[in-house]
């Protein structure tokens, strides 16, 4: 059988044709006979292009109902699916072309001309455009082509896609995922979260990483059900749609963003099935606080690029506020320490997964990509992590967030958590910066809401009575907001680089 992640969603397609795929933010329809139907034009415009199998297809463009279509297109014909965050500045982007050399680059109007000196320079041999409306050549050239009927046969282990991981250190890597990695989570995610083709996905994340693209897009391709395609999120839109949803997925701000807005009420909420949080920590504030207005345990999942999704908060159970759950179906996780050696219950030491999620290795990087795996499969996820004696999975941090100060380890969450229930504190981030006599002084940064803290002396004093003195931070920073990236990430490298001559002697 045709292992094609495409092909086994055009099998679970609803039977009559004409039923919804997409409702866009101005109230009109995609069905999935369109759904087919674009997406083979666009399938047929690349393989006048001569995009075969395994070839690469970069996009870097907004949101919109053309994406689908073209991440559709590329599967359709066997190529490697490579979209990139639109954040990224044409040098980032001359590094990833000229690491995947795609044979098509998909670019927005505005910066086509930028695009085609970067891919003159790189040897791309084409380059389109697509617009946030659906303009753009891409559209045009596909709308003469004859919808392409067939599927590339494909086996479970062929590349699907090859998402970059954020880089907060050294180069960004292409994470390889292929067709059996997206339909084992997809199917893993289905079961757990008991989707229904009856199912309406309110869809505000991004289509250039694994939340928006594979947990929420594939999930509803693969359940035949309902998506409200909203371009990026924004409160006022979300408030508006929620009454046509039955499920929404979110990165943790969305839910911050949401309980800030006034017209957030729990009516606007009785008849959703389920909210569900992944990609950063959800505060158990924010848990709480959510419960508290709507009466919904907000879900939260954990994953990574390279991984698709682990754990889960059960659909039916304790939904713990502070934990990522349980480890999903086929998925096995355990907590070990430096040497790979397992760690009793309870115990901190860095979270390592196997499975059929697990990624097939970094793109053109195999000794990056055996030094992340132990010798019996395991991934190796960097991410600090406990397990209980029940099972539930806790992420404290990265592992390269953990502060070494004096000679004892630090992990900023125990810190950030005991700052957070503290008067003036909206949130915190925990970092070490270079110290002359302490390798890494311990340093908080306490987020304000742009609302008045106390002395830093208030927090210090707090502190020193819950926690080992080296735990205390030697100065605290005060700042409106944490700086995040597009999925709600606080980014402690740009902290640790403001601050980072703070203790210079
Ligand atoms: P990315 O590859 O961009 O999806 O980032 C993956 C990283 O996000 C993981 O390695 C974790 O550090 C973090 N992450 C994802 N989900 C959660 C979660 N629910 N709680 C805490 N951290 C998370």
């Amino acid at each position: 059988m045709n292992q094609n992640l495409y092909a086994i969603f055009l099998q679970r397609f609803p039977s009559d044709g004409s039923a919804p795929f997409m409702e866009l933010p101005d109230g009109s329809l995609v069905s999935f006979d369109q759904l087919r139907h674009e997406t083979g034009r666009m399938a047929a415009l690349l393989a006048a292009k001569g995009v075969t199998k395994g070839d690469r297809v970069a996009v870097q463009v907004e949101k919109s109902a053309q994406t689908v279509y073209l991440y559709l297109a590329c599967l359709q014909v066997g190529a490697i699916h490579l979209p990139l965050n639109t954040a990224y500045t044409d040098s980032e982007l001359e590094y990833f072309l000229g690491d995947a050399e795609p044979r098509v680059v998909v670019c927005r109007p505005a910066s086509e001309a930028a695009v085609k000196g970067i891919a003159a320079r790189t040897g791309v041999d084409h380059v389109f455009t697509l617009g946030g409306n659906g303009d753009g050549s891409l559209v045009d050239q596909a709308a003469s082509c004859a919808p392409l009927s067939t599927v590339a046969e494909c086996e479970t282990d062929d590349i699907a896609a090859i998402l970059y991981t954020s880089g907060t250190t050294g180069r960004s890597k292409g994470a390889m995922l292929s067709h059996g990695n997206l339909l084992s989570n997809t199917q893993a995610l289905h079961e757990s979260w008991g989707v229904r083709p009856d199912d309406v996905l309110l869809h505000a994340l991004p289509l250039f990483h694994t939340h928006g693209l594979f947990v929420a897009l594939n999930l509803m391709l693969y359940n035949g059900g309902r998506v409200l395609l909203l371009p990026k999120f924004d409160a006022d839109e979300v408030i508006r749609l929620l009454p046509k949803a039955t499920v929404m997925m979110g990165v943790p701000t969305f839910y911050t963003r949401l309980l800030a807005h006034g017209d957030f009420t729990g009516a606007l909420t009785r008849h959703m099935r389920l909210f569900i949080s992944g990609s950063a920590p959800l505060l158990a504030d924010t848990h709480h606080q959510f419960r508290e207005r709507t009466g919904h345990a907000i879900l939260e999942r954990y994953g990574m690029t390279e991984t698709c999704m682990n754990t889960s908060n059960p659909l039916n159970g304790e939904r713990r506020a502070g934990t990522v759950g349980l480890p999903l179906p086929g998925v096995e996780v355990r907590v070990c320490d430096k040497d790979g050696t397992s760690v009793p219950p309870g115990q901190i030491g860095v979270l390592e997964v196997r499975g059929p999620n697990v990624f097939k290795g970094y793109w053109r990087m195999p000794e990056k990509t055996a030094a992340e795996f132990r010798p019996d499969g395991f991934f190796i996820t960097g991410d600090l992590a406990t397990i209980g004696e029940d099972g539930y999975v806790t992420i404290v941090g990265r592992d390269k967030d953990m502060i070494i100060t004096g000679g004892y380890n630090v992990y900023p969450k125990e810190i950030e958590l005991a700052l957070d229930g503290l008067e003036g504190v909206n949130e915190s981030a925990v970092i070490g910066l270079p110290h002359p006599d302490f390798g890494e002084a311990v340093v908080a940064v306490i987020s304000t809401g742009g609302g008045r803290p106390c002395e830093p002396s208030f927090y210090i004093g707090a502190l020193r009575s819950q926690l080992a003195a080296y735990k205390v931070p030697k100065q605290i920073f005060f700042i409106e907001d944490l700086p995040r990236n597009t999925m709600g990430k606080v980014q402690k490298n740009v902290l640790r680089e403001r601050y980072r001559n703070a203790f210079a002697s």
